[in-house]
């Protein structure tokens, strides 16, 4: 407790600076302020960040009438949901107003009424590691449900009747499952329970909101606990049903792996190797794309399963089913554009580097799949890389080694000629100079033509281009 005491002390000195003048000016305009949920939470944890979020007895218009002036930038984040946002230096405040909630039990977001007091603010939160504050800029500490204790002991309880919480917001039970994966921390038996009997309400929760919290999950240090709790409690079976589906029964030759187990692994070895991705200022990890590419590279394989006579398995073509299942999820949890096309790639794509066997491919081959994986070219490196679970040693250091080869090739033609910019020789205008055509159909032929050419044989001098081109012309036409 002392420890912890003393943390909450140097958290509370380092943003004193940043909040002791907004708690005065609040308290001057007569109303009350404080720290609450998050940054409490972190500060007893050490889990030092940026974001800010206080609560107050002012409502949303009067709030930002007291934090003009102060702030650097002021914007509305939801002002039908109380919520004002400001930034100070690096620091991002959101400031807001006491709640206490009424919920209809079918609607898909809260309808908010202002609360007077902060008893029936924390209480209305989700969990009671979440529900302590600290006055400003006086310093009080309030925990009306006994946080700090469950911090200490390192467990997710609910202020109130776990069942209760998850009538008024179902989302909570996502909430609790990222919490679990973001601090390491367990769920108490009976917020399991409640999870469990209540798993199907999750289906009113708008799906932005189910994916904001998954993607917090996925990214968080220990995706697997959070992950095996969704499973466990059913939720997984609503939100990414494609889960649990790859708890595939074992055959009784066990000659294939668990999936689900396995998915698990490449999921984590992929964290292992993802800070390939990161910039300079280790800007861009965690990276979601290459997390839950890992997590669901084998979707397909439940639905591509066959039994063969002589008692072996396959999965053909689970690449490609695996990466249409992929586009109809992700679709589903209103991923945008650019991540569905992402992850699915790396689904259809995570197979590819297995023909490469001993080092067989033909420089056309190597060519194609930096094309093929073009902006998702360093993830399809991890993941395919993460996705070797076999416990023979000798078999892993061999693909490792395999892949190594691969990469240094890469390498070796990405010098030789700026791969991912691959275009044919020759550009339209001079193929129908050369043809003595115009434009049309035929122009597009000759385009692909010389793009084959170029992948399969490498960059070639303007003359040994038209050349092929017109070769190709006159054995075409009749
Ligand atoms: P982080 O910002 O690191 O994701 P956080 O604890 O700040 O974690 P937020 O989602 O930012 O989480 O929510 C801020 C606080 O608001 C929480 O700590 C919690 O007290 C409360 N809260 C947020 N969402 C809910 C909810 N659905 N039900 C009840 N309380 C909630
Ligand atoms: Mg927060």
């Amino acid at each position: 407790m002392a420890q912890v005491q003393e943390r909450v002390a140097a958290e509370l000195d380092r943003i004193g600076p940043v909040v002791d003048e907004l708690g005065r000016r609040f308290a001057d305009a007569g109303h009350t302020l404080h720290l609450v949920g998050g940054p409490v939470r972190d500060a007893m944890l050490g889990r030092l960040q940026d974001d800010l979020d206080l609560t107050t007895s002012a409502h949303p218009d009067e709030v930002e009438r007291l934090v003009k002036g102060w702030a650097d930038a002021v914007w509305d984040i939801g002002r039908a949901f109380g919520t004002i946002g400001c930034r100070k230096g690096e620091w991002t405040v959101e400031i807001t107003t006491y709640r206490s909630e009424a919920y209809s039990p079918d609607s898909r977001k809260p309808e908010v009424a202002y609360g007077t007091d902060l008893a029936g603010d924390l209480g209305r939160r989700d969990f009671t590691v979440n529900a302590m504050a600290v006055s400003l800029p006086d310093r009080r500490f309030d925990d009306p449900f006994g946080g700090i204790v469950d911090l200490a002991h390192q467990v997710l309880r609910t202020p109130g009747r776990p069942e209760d919480s998850f009538s008024d917001d179902p989302l909570r039970m996502m909430r609790a499952a990222r919490f679990a994966a973001q601090l390491g921390f367990d769920v108490a038996p009976e917020v399991v329970a409640a999870m469990t009997a209540m798993a199907e309400r999750i289906d009113v929760i708008s799906a932005e909101r189910v994916r904001d919290e998954l993607v917090k999950l996925v990214c968080a240090p220990q995706p697997r606990r959070g992950l095996a709790l969704l499973v466990e409690t059913g939720l997984a079976e609503r939100v990414l049903p494609e889960l649990p589906a790859l708890q595939l029964e074992r055959d009784e030759h066990h000659r294939h792996k668990d999936v689900y187990e396995h998915s698990l692994t490449v999921l984590e070895q992929a964290i292992d190797l993802e800070e390939r991705l990161a910039g300079p200022d280790g800007a861009g990890v965690p990276d979601f794309v290459v997390r839950f590419a890992a997590l669901i590279h084998d979707i397909g394989k439940p639905r591509t399963r066959r039994f063969l006579s002589d008692g072996s398995v396959t999965f053909h073509h689970h690449d490609v089913v695996g990466a249409k299942l992929t586009r109809k999820r992700m679709k589903a949890l209103r991923f945008s554009t650019e991540q569905v096309e992402a992850v699915s790639k790396l689904v259809e794509l995570h197979l590819r580097f297995h023909g490469y066997g001993d080092g067989g491919w033909t420089d056309s081959a190597v060519r194609r799949y930096v094309r093929d994986a073009g902006d998702q070219l360093e993830r399809l490196h991890i993941l395919t890389r993460a996705d070797c679970t076999t416990r023979n040693k000798r078999k892993a250091d061999r693909l490792r080694r395999t892949y190594d080869d691969l990469e240094a090739r890469i390498a070796v033609l990405a010098e030789q000629e700026e791969l991912d910019a691959i275009r044919p020789d020759l550009d339209g205008n001079a193929i129908m100079t050369i043809l003595g055509i115009g434009p049309g159909r035929e122009v597009g032929e000759a385009y692909r033509f010389l793009l084959e050419l170029r992948m399969d044989e490498g960059p070639q001098t303007p003359e040994a281009a038209e050349a092929a081109l017109r070769a190709w012309w006159d054995a075409r036409t009749p």
